[in-house]
């Protein structure tokens, strides 16, 4: 089998260096070929590449491409933008990624939980005044997404002792977990969070997700994190909710914009936790060891990892 590799990524030339210096020496007996190095002949062989945010125009010169391997673990661009190609497209799925994201999940789950906010307020202020203390069995987490990311933060949740519901496309099954799922029970589970958390996929049907409509279903008092994609929730919408004290925070970590306009109004809200999109970055000798198992299997057996559904986008 043709073992040589395209390498494309939209990424500073360090970055790149980085990651060829991590994944290179896994791969022996393949040849990784950064794209602006790939000869004409090399082109028109290359079955399978390495990519982070590639340029599809990139991906269009490679006719034998049978699948890419998405450094990521989200890959809506690649859907978006490359809607007509026939390669499978396989994202990052790493148990670290998954455990890093659940300690985020937990770090600002608690932050929420013991009103660090509030508090951070009353010290600028000069504020010296006591809340009340909520049992951790009664503040209602909802985690939209039971997927790679959402599971692990549904476990770390319970081992701390959090109510948790989740909701997902098709119904789960998670021991001591409310579980919802569909947009006929979107409601049901919107109406029971005090802290709702997104970790769902950005696709055709949640982008605007969480819009006016949706975000009046959290209890007053309730607040949000989104640790996936900006377009999911309607950020003006949520401005609003924030601004009349419908809801009480929200911690963001990704936004339609990144990163984030200076003239962005998110920046100045005292309701708001602005995050540079650092809740679950990718481990670089976790994900190499990964990407690297993933082309030994298939230059060994032919076989493709598991890909996205494109019907679906996610
Ligand atoms: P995943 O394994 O594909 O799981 C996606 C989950 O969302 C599944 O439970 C799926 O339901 C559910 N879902 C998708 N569309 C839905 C819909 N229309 N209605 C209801 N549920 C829906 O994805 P993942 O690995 O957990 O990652 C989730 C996202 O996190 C990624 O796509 C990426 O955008 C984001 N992410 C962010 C960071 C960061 O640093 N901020 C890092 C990594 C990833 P089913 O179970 O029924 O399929």
């Amino acid at each position: 089998m043709n073992r040589q590799i395209a390498f494309i990524g939209k990424m500073a030339s360090k970055d790149q260096d980085a990651w060829l210096a991590a994944i290179r020496p896994l791969l022996v007996d393949a040849a990784i070929i950064p794209y602006e190095e790939i000869s004409p002949e090399q082109r028109m062989n290359i079955e399978v590449a390495i990519v982070a945010n590639p340029d599809p125009k990139d991906l269009a010169t490679l006719p034998a491409l049978r699948w890419v391997q998405s450094l990521w673990a989200g890959v809506e661009r690649l859907v978006v933008e490359l809607p007509k190609v026939n390669f499978d497209i396989v994202r990052m799925i790493d148990p670290n990624l998954a455990s890093t994201m659940a300690e985020a999940v937990l770090a600002w789950t608690y932050y929420l939980h013991r009103d660090m906010p509030k508090y951070l307020f009353q010290q600028k202020h000069k504020i010296w005044q006591q809340g009340d203390l909520r049992e951790l069995k009664d503040r209602n987490i909802g985690i939209l997404g039971l997927g790679q990311l959402g599971r692990a933060a549904v476990e770390k949740l319970l081992l701390n002792g959090f109510n948790v519901s989740g909701w997902s496309r098709r119904l789960s099954n998670m021991e001591g977990v409310k579980c919802f799922a569909g947009m006929d029970q979107l409601a049901d589970i919107l109406a029971k969070s005090d802290i709702l958390i997104c970790l769902l996929p950005l696709t055709a049907e949640t982008h605007g997700l969480l819009n006016d409509k949706r975000l009046r279903l959290l209890p007053t008092g309730a607040s949000i994190i989104n640790f996936s994609r900006g377009q999911i929730i309607d950020q003006d919408a949520l401005l609003r909710h924030l601004e009349n004290a419908h809801l009480d925070h929200a911690v963001l970590d990704v936004f339609e914009t990144e990163p984030l306009p200076m003239t962005s109004a998110l920046w100045d809200s005292p309701k708001i936790t602005v995050l540079p999109h650092i809740s679950a970055p990718t481990n670089t000798r976790t994900a190499s060891e990964i990407v690297a198992r993933n082309l030994m299997t298939y230059f060994e057996t032919g076989k493709i990892p598991e890909s996205i559904s494109r019907p679906r986008g996610y």
